[in-house]
Parts: structure tokens; C-alpha cells; sequence
């Protein structure tokens, strides 16, 4: 794991979040049936779904609950994946691509049924998602889209302009489509409930403890920790996503680690908060380099989109979030900013989840591509269920062979290099 992150406690999460289950670092080696590396939605949604069933099952994590996406993100729970129901249809065939569909569609479920059957206090709001679009095409494509999802049984809504404007409170988009299944989290006070929630179900939740070496000793796999304890299990499931691909050799040119950005006003005055996005939903929108906001529990306005590739130098790096907040809703012009962060995406070739065996008993999970809330925990569940039954059949993706993209080595250049022609095609942003 690199050690030059951008910490989690400027965000607005951290701030905000209910605290975290007791933890500490590993002090002594051990052995346990499943060892899960990484403590976000994927890595402790396996572990709770394991220790469910009675599994013995330790997990490792590097820093703290959350550390990851899991605890920067924008907290919009969001079913689906980037690719349409359609194309996954085309894509894995009419049995498997209906599989995928239908689990795709209830990784939303999935999150707002934990925090309630596990009477997690985590915030939250169920308004659905807008999908805005920027230009004739894209609202074309949008249209499209909420009309597969409509044959799947979704009451997804088009909207034309004037809908659009009205449920978003900015007259930017040309229309777009509402998926009514989504909604809105605090993001790392569901991570430390999903951790909560292991711990009483009978996993063991290491923290502060990175895993530096994975080997096979026999048929048993052997993580040595920083501080030299090792844990010994049959089986791992390694869950670090952009956060620790170095772990295994050659996972790291699978993904390109992009950075994104977020903002958050102070708290807004009612007058201003119910002008934006007065029926509680939350956006993003069809651009390549997309930018996607909301409201948190608390009336203040958050704006995430892209950033430098490199970690932030200072509060610069966040001023083209601030330009385009203004823009899209200049009443919050001179409301004053009260927290910037940001955190890793790895995306993957094809912009879906990856699943690799490298070795017998080692399941890697990796890829999110901003839809890792409901995603990722629904990948831990399945994950669960293929470790406890060895059924590939559990497994929403197949498993496949860890593939770089090419040309790795110059992915700065060349992740510049598309932004700056995303740019140009999105219109400036
Ligand atoms: C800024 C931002 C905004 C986003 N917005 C949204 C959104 O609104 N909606 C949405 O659905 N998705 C969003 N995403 C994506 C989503 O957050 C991720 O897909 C998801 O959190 C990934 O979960 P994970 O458990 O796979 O990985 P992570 O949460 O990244 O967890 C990986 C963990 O592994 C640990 N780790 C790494 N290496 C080691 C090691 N060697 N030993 C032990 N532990 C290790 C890390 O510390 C980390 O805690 C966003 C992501 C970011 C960064």
C-alpha cells in the first residue's frame, strides 16, 4: 500500500460519521478458516457474510474502517452498473447476462437492508437518482437506458428540461432519467456499521495492520503484517481495490488508480437548501469526466468530479468544483466551503468489477467505477457464498485472468491526455 494517501480526515464523512467498532492491530500470529484483506464495503461486507454462516474469519486492514473509497465517497447508493442491461445481455449471454442484471439491480436493496436489519445508525434518504444529461445524444442514451431498465420491472421516469429542472433545481441538463431504486448515505457511517455488524457476528477486525506479504505455505495461504504477526488461513479474499493492488504481483497495471475530488458548503440556509434538489435525490451526469452532487444530511451541498492524477497540493485543486458549484446553483455563491477530500476509483479495462483466482484458495476483488457502495457490498456477499459452497455459480462475474492495460508505465500521460479531450467534448468542465 502506497503510504503517500491523502488522509480521510478532512472529509466531511470523517467529520460527521458515527464512531467506529473498538479495533486494534494484530499483536500476535494466528490462523482463522478465511482471511479477508481490506477493511471497506467489499472486504467487510465478505467477512460479515462469512462470520454469518459461521465461518471463522479474520480481516486485516491497513489503516482504519473505511480508509478507502469506502469512506470518501459521495454516498450515492446507486444500482446498476456503467454498462446497460442491454449491452450485458450482449456482453455474457441471455442466462448469465440476466443474472448479472438481476444482481446488479438490487445492490442498492442490499445497502438500505443492512442498515436496517442491522439497526445501523447511518443517515440516509431513498429519493432515487437523476442521471442529467449534458447533450442531445446523452439524453437520447439516458432515454434509452430508463426504458431497458422499465423492461426489467424498474419504475424508472424520463424527464424532459423542465423535469429535470425542477428536481434538480438548476436549468444546466437537457432532461435525463430517475432510478428510483437508489438513494443517499453518510458513507463511513455505513462502512463502521457494516464493521459493527461483522464484529457481532463473529468476525475478528484488525485495524492499523497492513498486510506486506502474501505466500503459500503448503495448501495454506500465509499474510505476514508490517509488525511480522502473520495470520494463516486456506482461503483469502483480498479486497483492497484502488487502495492496495500492490499486494499481488501484476494486479496493479489492471487498473488505472484515478483520483477523484469533492467539496461541501457549510450548511446551507433553508432559503438556499430548498431551491436544490428539493425532493431529495441525488445526480450525476452523462459526461465523461462526470460530476456528480447532492445534499447530505445536514443541508450542505457536495460536489464531486475529477482532479489531478497526482495526491492534492492545496485548495487549488478543488477550485474547478467550486466554479462549476457556482455556475450550476449560483445561490451559493459566498457560501463559504467547509470540506475538501478525495480518494481513489480503480477502473478497469472494461469498467466492470474484476474477479481473479491467481492461485487456488485467492479471490481478488478490484475495480469500482462509482457505483462501488451498493457494488461492492453486494460483491462481498456473493463472495461469501462462493467461499462457503466453492460454487462459481454465486459469483455475479466470472473469474478472469488479471490483465494490464497497455502501456502502464505512462498511464500519467495518458490519463492527462484523455482528460483533456473529455474536456474539450464535455463542454470546458
Ligand atoms: C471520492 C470518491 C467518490 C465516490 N463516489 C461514489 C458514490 O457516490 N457512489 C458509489 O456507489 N461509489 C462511489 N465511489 C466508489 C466507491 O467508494 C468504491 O467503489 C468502494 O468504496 C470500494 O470499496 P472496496 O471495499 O472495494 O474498497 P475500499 O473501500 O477502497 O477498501 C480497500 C481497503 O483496503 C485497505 N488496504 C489496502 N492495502 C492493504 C493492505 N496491504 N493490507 C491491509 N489493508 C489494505 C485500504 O486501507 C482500504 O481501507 C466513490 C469513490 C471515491 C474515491
Amino acid at each position: 500500500m502506497r503510504h503517500d494517501m491523502f488522509p480521510l480526515s478532512p472529509s466531511l464523512w470523517a467529520a460527521t460519521a458515527v464512531p467506529p467498532p473498538p479495533t486494534s492491530a494484530i499483536d500476535a500470529s494466528r490462523r482463522a478458516d478465511v482471511l479477508v484483506i481490506g477493511g471497506g464495503y467489499a472486504g467487510l461486507s465478505t467477512a460479515l457474510h462469512l462470520a454469518q454462516r459461521g465461518i471463522d474469519v479474520v480481516l486485516l486492514e491497513a489503516r482504519e474502517i473505511g480508509f478507502g473509497g469506502s469512506g470518501r465517497n459521495g454516498g450515492q447508493v446507486i444500482p446498476g452498473l456503467k454498462h446497460d442491461p442491454d449491452d450485458l445481455l450482449r456482453m455474457y449471454g441471455q442466462e448469465r447476462g440476466a443474472n448479472l442484471i438481476r444482481f446488479a439491480g438490487s445492490t442498492a436493496d442490499l445497502v438500505f437492508d443492512l442498515i436496517d436489519s442491522h439497526g445501523m445508525d447511518v443517515p440516509r434518504v431513498r429519493q432515487g437518482w437523476i442521471q442529467g444529461a449534458h447533450t442531445p445524444q446523452a439524453l437520447r442514451v439516458a432515454q434509452q437506458r430508463a426504458e431497458q431498465w422499465r423492461r426489467h420491472g424498474v419504475a424508472a421516469r424520463t424527464l424532459d428540461k423542465a423535469q429535470a429542472a425542477a428536481l434538480l433545481g438548476t436549468e444546466r441538463y437537457l432532461g435525463g432519467w430517475l432510478d428510483p431504486r437508489a438513494g443517499s448515505i453518510q458513507p463511513l457511517s455505513y462502512v463502521r456499521g457494516l464493521a459493527r455488524a461483522a464484529i457481532d457476528a463473529g468476525a475478528t477486525v484488525y485495524t492499523d495492520t497492513p498486510v506486506d506479504r502474501l505466500q503459500r505455505s503448503g495448501t495454506d495461504w500465509v499474510a505476514t503484517t508490517t509488525a511480522g504477526a502473520t495470520v494463516t488461513a486456506a482461503r483469502v479474499v483480498m479486497c483492497t481495490n484502488a487502495y492496495g493492488a500492490d499486494l499481488w504481483p501484476g494486479l496493479q497495471p489492471s487498473i488505472i488508480d484515478a483520483n477523484t475530488f469533492q467539496v461541501a458548503t457549510q450548511p446551507l440556509p433553508e432559503s438556499i437548501r430548498a431551491s436544490i434538489l428539493p425532493q431529495g435525490q441525488v445526480c450525476s451526469d452523462t459526461r465523461n469526466l462526470l460530476l456528480y452532487f447532492r445534499l447530505d444530511h445536514q443541508g450542505r451541498l457536495l460536489m464531486g468530479g475529477r482532479g489531478p492524477f497526482r495526491e492534492p497540493r492545496g485548495q487549488d485543486d478543488w477550485a474547478h468544483l467550486e466554479r462549476v458549484m457556482v455556475k450550476m446553483y449560483p445561490q451559493v455563491a459566498g457560501v463559504p466551503y467547509e470540506y475538501r477530500w478525495c480518494g481513489r476509483v480503480a477502473i478497469t479495462r472494461d469498467y466492470l468489477p474484476h474477479l481473479h483466482e491467481p492461485a487456488p484458495g485467492l479471490l481478488i476483488d478490484i475495480g469500482c467505477q462509482g457505483r462501488g457502495v451498493g457494488l461492492q457490498t453486494a460483491m462481498g456477499k456473493a463472495m461469501a457464498a462462493y467461499v462457503a459452497t466453492g460454487d462459481h455459480a454465486e459469483l455475479p462475474v466470472p473469474v478472469s485472468p488479471i490483465k494490464g492495460f497497455p502501456l502502464y508505465a505512462l498511464r500519467r500521460l495518458y490519463v492527462n491526455a484523455v482528460v483533456t479531450w473529455y474536456r474539450m467534448r464535455d463542454g470546458g468542465m
